[in-house]
């Protein structure tokens, strides 16, 4: 027999790590799951459907921030446990609220999360990490002045000099040079924390902008890009520019892969029943074995001669932290076709 989603969900979500209460717009209990159960002592039979108003003490209810983020959409993060539900464990669990909206943005209902201290501290260390990230990012920055500089001269002894072999070993230097350059630009655009500024977009302008972009390049290898948008997706919500960033990425890479006179596919559809949109590009190029496959969203992974690696490793990233994936399927001399999946907004 094959189980039902719901039965999936149901036993995951007893058995996430993590204490969880919802409660609805009247204030009844709608989900208690088993960890709670354990940590409260209260059976998810008894709670279900009662007003959570009985689960803790009457006289606090004005303190208790969930039902405070039922009434007023304000969320709050790592409270003691007691300020939602009083817990008989002894271990250290800290409590977020999150008010539930529906689709319209009104508040539905309310829920709480009870964590467990130690990833409280995971979480911590991941901020402490973003902010060694966003050093580094810093010092990288102060590497472009001294190489603009280098750039500079190179080109002026370029034009100074005349036997071949100097010139030989000054276009290396000057090669070099913009790979270097590319490297830092590839690794400041996905090493800024809060660069990510998300607003309200439209997949179509920003597919058919990127497509405008790589147009000129296209055309000068014979390359033919076929956009397939329907008139009207449903809005992302998005950081357009880094968007547009993936996209180009994953086309130039199509671009490298394909023969002159090639063809990419670039399509577009909204599942409003899934809530997402996809983005397919597919290419006629090489495609990939199984080894680049499994290596291509490594940073610094590249199969090119004048490649950095980041690109895939990049554009991953952001379509991770936009809570979308990145599909890939591709085979050695039967093409590549690569598959965005983004939330609606
Ligand atoms: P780069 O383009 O600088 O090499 P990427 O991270 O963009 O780095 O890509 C990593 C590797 O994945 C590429 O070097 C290439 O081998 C492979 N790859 C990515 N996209 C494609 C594609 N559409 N067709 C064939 N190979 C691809
Ligand atoms: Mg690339």
């Amino acid at each position: 027999m094959v189980e039902s989603l719901v039965y999936w969900l149901q036993l995951v979500f007893h058995h996430l790590p993590l204490g969880v209460i919802v409660i609805d717009r009247g204030g009844q209990v709608r989900l208690f799951n088993n960890r709670l159960s354990i940590l409260s002592g209260y059976k998810e039979e008894r709670v279900l459907g009662k007003p959570f108003l009985e689960l803790i003490n009457n006289q606090d209810s004005e303190y208790n921030k969930l039902l405070q983020t039922l009434a007023t959409g304000k969320e709050y993060q790592n409270l003691m446990p007691e300020s939602v539900i009083m817990l008989n464990s002894s271990t250290d669990f800290r409590a977020n609220t999150y008010a539930i909206k529906d689709k319209s943005g009104a508040t539905v209902g309310a829920m709480a999360l009870l964590i467990p201290a130690g990833r409280q501290q995971e979480l911590e260390n991941a901020i402490i990490k973003a902010e060694k990230l966003a050093i580094l990012a810093e010092m990288i920055h102060e590497l472009r002045n001294p190489l603009t500089a280098i750039s500079g001269f190179v080109q002026l002894l370029q034009q100074k000099i005349r036997t071949n072999s100097e010139l030989e070993y000054l276009d290396i230097i000057s090669d070099e040079l913009k790979r270097l350059n590319r490297l830092i630009s590839d690794f400041l655009l996905q090493a800024k924390p809060g660069y990510c500024s998300r607003t309200q977009c439209s997949i179509n302008k920003l597919l058919t902008d990127v497509a405008a972009l790589v147009e000129c390049e296209a055309s000068l290898r014979n390359l033919k890009i076929n956009l397939e948008i329907p008139e009207d997706p449903p809005p992302i919500k998005a950081d357009s520019g880094q968007l547009r960033q993936v996209f180009l990425n994953i086309i130039r890479n199509s671009f490298d892969a394909l023969p002159d006179e090639g063809q990419l596919f670039l399509q577009c559809s909204g599942d409003e029943q899934l809530g997402i949109v996809r983005i397919v590009i597919r290419d006629t190029g090489k495609g990939m074995d199984g080894q680049i496959m499994a290596n291509m969203f490594k940073p610094f992974f590249t199969t090119k001669k004048n490649g950095t690696g980041l690109g895939m490793f990049i554009s991953k990233k952001i379509i991770d932290n936009h809570g979308g994936s990145i599909d890939i399927q591709s085979e050695p001399a039967g093409g590549t076709t690569v598959t965005v999946t983004l939330p609606v907004a």
